[in-house]
């Protein structure tokens, strides 16, 4: 058991401080062992059937509580558990004796085998294994699910949540604990637009139980068992100077949801529109006409100002089911993002098109970037296929450390650069951004990082390129510092931090943000480059 007064220390994720009782997330209970049914091979069938039903419908409940972009998640995985295959798979080992639960594992268990070749399904095979579990616990009356308070106020801590279980966090979660995960986790994103104070990446929460007062202080990245609000590490209340950002603040969507919400902010347009998330479900190449209109409904809804669309980037963390991706050892390091043209240059000159028709109707002045860039070559023939395409600003992500010693060769031949920290971490620090123990590595104040933004934003201002960032750190409004201070002329923050990050920029000139991003650049550990910046933020 932690003891009173002790320091648990993590990754911060929001800015206000919460106090509350801790509630432990149990480790779900045990499911039988493999065994064998009585001899009823077509009742063990219709067991199965009902229990596949069953959970396919707690997939749809968890979809309409979780909103839309998450809603498509749960509609591939339900695509996933109902398929008729599988099924067929299972009651052949029904007929060889095993009961209804076990066949169902065993089922999945041969058709990851079965599959081994086919990425997308890779990756959903961790999912799959755990919806069988769901079908197996539903058979045997065993419940899996969180079993969270609806009233009152806790903090949750566990050690990492997934999207079938953020879904089911109640309003009576007003704090959550991780004792994995890191700043670009599920967890955290979730938390971040929820606006619920979390702490990632927190392994000494392990020791704390049930019913224990903690303090979730993110701004202080810690934990502070029975630590009361005065102890919380003030986030720096900026007094805003002037009406509008020292940079444009842009948001960050996925959807025509997320497109609305985010017209609700005074975000500056869309920095980032992740085209991928409308593919997750879909079973077959969708047509110009209907990606036309997708965008049409979208750019329409987005908030004023400029759009910047994404190309596809599917493969690696977002797997798209209808592009068949081949099996890859090394997924992140593999065919994914822009790499698609080699297999897919149909599918991204039909996004371009459906972009083109969908501006023109639209009205809107749409920027369009490629992700997964590494070569200046690249960037270039991206650029070719763009402008070919229609009237748009022509940019590329640059998420690769490659870009970052790229960019003099593109002078004066892109519109923009926007730079995704999340992947540009990943590669530059050799550090899986699914990995839930690689957290502190994936931190933004890491001063290599830094130190290779400093590289980007200098040579993007000397080529005449517009640069931006729209990886999670911008949703970090002292980062968000730090980045204009760099030279980075917009950044584009996840929809919950615009008016925080707006706000940061609106209460320091260029000239501070200068010498504040100087700061961070002079620090040797993540540590120091974000006490130090605080601090000067603190004393403006
Ligand atoms: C990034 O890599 O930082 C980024 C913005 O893109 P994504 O998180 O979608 O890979
Ligand atoms: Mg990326």
């Amino acid at each position: 058991m932690a003891t009173a007064g002790a320091i648990l220390s993590g990754m911060g994720v929001g800015l206000n401080a919460v106090r509350a009782e801790v509630f432990r997330v149990k480790p779900a209970q045990e499911l039988p062992k493999a065994h064998k049914h009585q001899g009823d091979s077509e009742g063990e069938k219709s067991i199965l059937k009902s229990a596949v039903s069953a959970v396919a419908e707690y997939l749809d409940h968890l979809g309409e509580k979780a909103g839309e972009t998450s809603a498509e998640i749960f509609e591939a995985l339900k695509m996933l558990l109902e398929d008729e295959d599988l099924f067929e798979t299972a009651a052949a080992q029904i007929d060889e004796g095993w009961s209804a639960a076990t066949a169902f594992l065993m089922a999945v268990d041969e058709f990851g085998e079965l599959l081994s070749g086919d990425a997308a399904f890779e990756e959903r095979l961790a999912d799959l294994r755990d919806l069988a579990k769901r079908v197996a616990a539903h058979i045997h009356g065993i419940h899996l699910g969180l079993d969270l308070p609806e009233e009152g106020a806790f903090v949750l801590v566990g050690e990492d949540f997934s999207p079938a279980d953020t879904a089911q966090f109640t309003k009576a979660v007003v704090g959550v604990v991780t004792l994995k995960g890191g700043p670009t986790s599920h967890t955290a994103i979730i938390c971040r637009s929820k606006s619920i104070p979390a702490v990632v990446s927190c392994s000494s929460a392990a020791d704390l139980i049930d019913g224990q007062m903690v303090l979730v202080d993110p701004v202080g990245d810690r934990v502070v068992v029975d630590g009361d609000e005065s102890m919380a590490t003030r986030s720096i209340s900026f007094v805003a100077k002037s009406v509008e950002p020292i940079i444009p603040v842009r948001a960050n969507i996925g959807s025509l949801s997320d497109a609305i919400t985010a017209a609700t902010t005074a975000a500056n347009g869309v920095g980032l529109f992740r085209t991928e998330l409308l593919y997750l479900s879909a079973t077959a190449m969708p047509t110009v006409e209907s990606q036309a209109d997708s965008y049409t409904e979208i750019l329409k809804a987005a908030p004023e100002g400029p759009v910047v669309v994404r190309t596809i980037d599917a493969g690696s963390d977002k797997p798209v089911p209808f592009l068949n991706m081949p099996h890859e050892e090394n997924p992140a390091l593999g065919v994914r993002g822009y790499r698609l043209i080699q297999e897919h240059r149909q599918f991204i000159l039909d996004q371009l098109a459906s972009l083109e028709i969908a501006r023109e109707r639209s009205g809107r002045e749409v920027w369009v970037m490629a992700p997964m860039i590494a070569t200046s070559q690249e960037a270039l023939e991206f650029a070719g296929l763009a402008k070919a395409a229609g009237k748009f600003k022509v940019g590329v992500m640059a998420e690769t450390p490659s870009m970052v010693f790229s960019l003099g060769d593109l002078a004066g031949q892109l519109d923009f650069i926007s730079v995704g920290t999340n992947d540009l971490s990943q590669y530059l620090f050799a550090a899986d951004r699914m990995n839930a123990a690689l957290g502190a590595l994936l931190n933004p104040w890491q001063p290599a990082l830094i130190r290779a933004l400093e590289k980007i934003a200098a040579d993007s201002l000397s080529g005449n390129i517009s640069s931006g960032v729209c990886g999670e750190s911008a949703s970090d409004p002292a980062f968000a510092v730090v980045l204009a201070g760099l030279g980075f002329k917009s950044v584009s923050s996840s929809m919950s931090q615009v008016g925080a990050v707006r706000t940061a920029l609106s209460a320091v000139t260029h000239e501070q943000a200068e010498s504040i991003a100087q700061l961070a650049l002079s620090a040797t550990t993540a540590e120091e480059a974000k006490s130090k910046v605080l601090a000067a933020l603190a004393n403006l």
